[in-house]
């Protein structure tokens, strides 16, 4: 896959990196005999909808080349990130695989999923990883966590709306959330407008992309902290999925 990586990312794994995704998708698999990670495990569709699709969200963030050893790229500046609703640990993993001045911060509300990611973080080596178990309502009242992140990813885990009300309190003024979707139309961003601006953000753009294996459409909404999030946000566990903004 090295010359997709390069057509589409402008970047190649080096070899340690290959086999951590390699090791990773091993863990899932025997992961995946008690928990239920994920139904993707046909090797290229993992490779496509996991690997690709999540670096594929960060490429804003790549633009500077980041900085792996057979790149002359300069590295990344080092970053906070945060993955809301991680599950099996993506987008996060792949991304602190690939840039390892990224500290990543995994969270999610399911013990045995953390309990999971602590055993591959262990096995993968990969230093610049962090898990947190709770639920994205009550972290972001959180004042250790809130406001704190300079990226915050979210992928399949509720409404665009609903994203956005998790991940704008945690992000620094300034900080980019990262909202992963399969379609997405106008009509969509517009509607989401109102509940942004409620949350302190802007929606800054938003891609559309082809996967490179099966030609599917992808999007990625790109959302900027321009204001300080209203104290009241995130809303209580559940109400901001039984009343989205
Ligand atoms: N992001 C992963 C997993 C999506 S499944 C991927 O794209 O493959 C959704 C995950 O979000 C589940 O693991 C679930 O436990 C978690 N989740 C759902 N609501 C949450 C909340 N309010 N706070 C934290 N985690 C949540």
């Amino acid at each position: 896959m090295a010359d997709i990586w390069q057509q589409t990312l402008h970047w190649t794994p080096t070899v340690q990196q290959q086999l951590q995704f390699q090791r990773l998708y091993e863990f899932i698999l025997e992961g995946n005999r008690q928990l239920n990670l994920t139904r993707i495990i046909d090797p290229q569709e993992f490779w496509e909808k996991h690997l690709w699709d999540s670096l594929r969200g960060i490429a804003p963030l790549l633009k500077d080349g980041v900085g792996g050893e057979n790149t002359s790229s300069p590295p990344s500046s080092p970053l906070s990130l945060i993955d809301i609703g991680t599950g099996a640990g993506f987008p996060g993993i792949p991304i602190a695989i690939c840039v390892a001045n990224f500290t990543v911060t995994l969270l999610d509300s399911t013990r045995k999923k953390i309990s999971f990611l602590e055993k591959t973080k262990d096995a993968l080596e990969l230093t610049n990883i962090k898990t947190l178990i709770g639920r994205a309502e009550e972290v972001g009242q959180q004042p250790q966590y809130r406001q704190t992140y300079d990226v915050a990813l979210i992928r399949a885990v509720g409404t665009a709306s609903v994203c956005a009300e998790y991940a704008l309190p945690l992000l620094k003024q300034g900080g980019l959330a990262v909202i992963y979707r399969g379609n997405w139309t106008e009509e969509e961003t517009k509607a989401l407008e109102n509940a942004v601006e409620q949350l302190g953000g802007i929606i800054e753009s938003v891609e559309e992309f082809t996967t490179p294996l099966s030609d599917s459409i992808r999007h990625c909404l790109y959302l900027r902290k321009v204001a300080t999030t209203p104290s009241q946000f995130p809303r209580p566990a559940g109400v901001p999925t039984q009343r989205p903004l």
